[in-house]
């Protein structure tokens, strides 16, 4: 994986020295002279890590660091301070601010790149952990939105193909009830297993809600999409649940993007309405709505 560092230094002799120490390990470089600096690059691009001196012209590293911890946007980058100030104070100070470590010049080159490097790698183990649902191998919601985000404005600005389907369990409330909320886990995690493993390596499934999930599929017609998600009715439906054969079936509902669709948020709504319409039309199956209703609904 390659990584970006932001180095906010006013000595230009210890960004060169820096920027080659890093470069060395693959991590692309950029420089800001000052705090002030900083914040303006931070506002067009976000990197991996932001490694900065304390004592600059206009804005120094602790106003800096306070300023970032203030926002949300910038508040979880990785934050490593590179300093000549040694007092027992002084780094009690940077600690306060929540820093990931507090490098002290001069420093052995080795050291400081073992010390970025697992700063780095700590973060990005974090940074799975955040993008998963709690209880089931899904994505969670917040990144599932992302990625649709991402994908709409894609096809909004380039074209291409893009289908999404909102699958959910049918009477799982039911289920519940009936078994128990730690049945109605495995059941969740089953299902999320289910999906996972019918979808192709490019679509991306995402925790919705309780029991509801939404399936990306980037590139993807809605024949085909229908395609895919029926392969994952059916076999869920296929599913024996121990104890007691219990069966589970799911519901859902396919929708293709078109250039009508003013957003992401809208182009869930057209999925929901198709899989509202699989539970009217009595559960366990797929369904999307024709082209002409679209225009209504959106
Ligand atoms: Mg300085």
């Amino acid at each position: 994986m390659e990584y970006s560092a932001l180095i906010v230094e006013d000595d230009s002799t210890m960004v060169r020295l820096l920027q080659v120490y890093l470069e060395k390990k693959n991590i692309t470089v950029h420089v800001a002279r000052d705090g002030k600096e900083a914040m303006r690059y931070l506002s067009y691009e976000i990197p991996d890590i932001i490694i900065s001196d304390i004592m600059m012209p206009r804005m120094d590293g602790l106003t800096l660091r306070n300023k970032l911890l203030q926002d949300e946007k910038y508040r979880m980058i990785p934050f490593i301070f590179v300093t000549a100030k040694n007092g027992l104070d002084d780094r009690i100070k940077g600690y306060k601010l929540y820093v990931d470590d507090y490098i002290v010049k001069p420093f052995e080159p080795r050291e400081l790149i073992a010390r970025v490097d697992a700063v780095l790698k700590r973060h990005s183990l974090y940074s799975d952990l955040m993008r998963f649902d709690g209880l089931t191998s899904a994505l969670n919601r917040k990144t599932i939105e992302e990625l649709l985000e991402k994908e709409f404005a894609r096809v909004s600005r380039y074209g291409g193909q893009l289908s999404i389907s909102m699958v959910d369990i049918d009477h799982f409330k039911r289920c519940n009830d009936t078994y128990g909320h730690i049945f109605g886990d495995y059941v969740l995690i089953k299902v999320a297993d289910a999906i996972l493993a019918e979808v192709r390596n490019t679509d991306a499934v995402g925790r919705y809600g309780g029991e509801e999930f939404l399936i990306v599929m980037p590139e993807t017609m809605i024949d085909n999409a229908l395609t895919v998600v029926e392969r994952i009715r059916s076999g869920i439906a296929g599913l024996r649940f121990d104890p007691q054969e219990f069966n589970v079936r799911i519901s859902a509902g396919v929708a293709q993007f078109y250039p009508g669709i003013s957003s992401p948020r809208d182009f869930v709504h057209l999925a929901d309405q198709a899989l509202y319409r699989a539970k009217e039309n009595g559960r366990n199956r797929v369904e999307c709505l024709p082209q002409e209703e679209h225009s209504v609904l959106g």
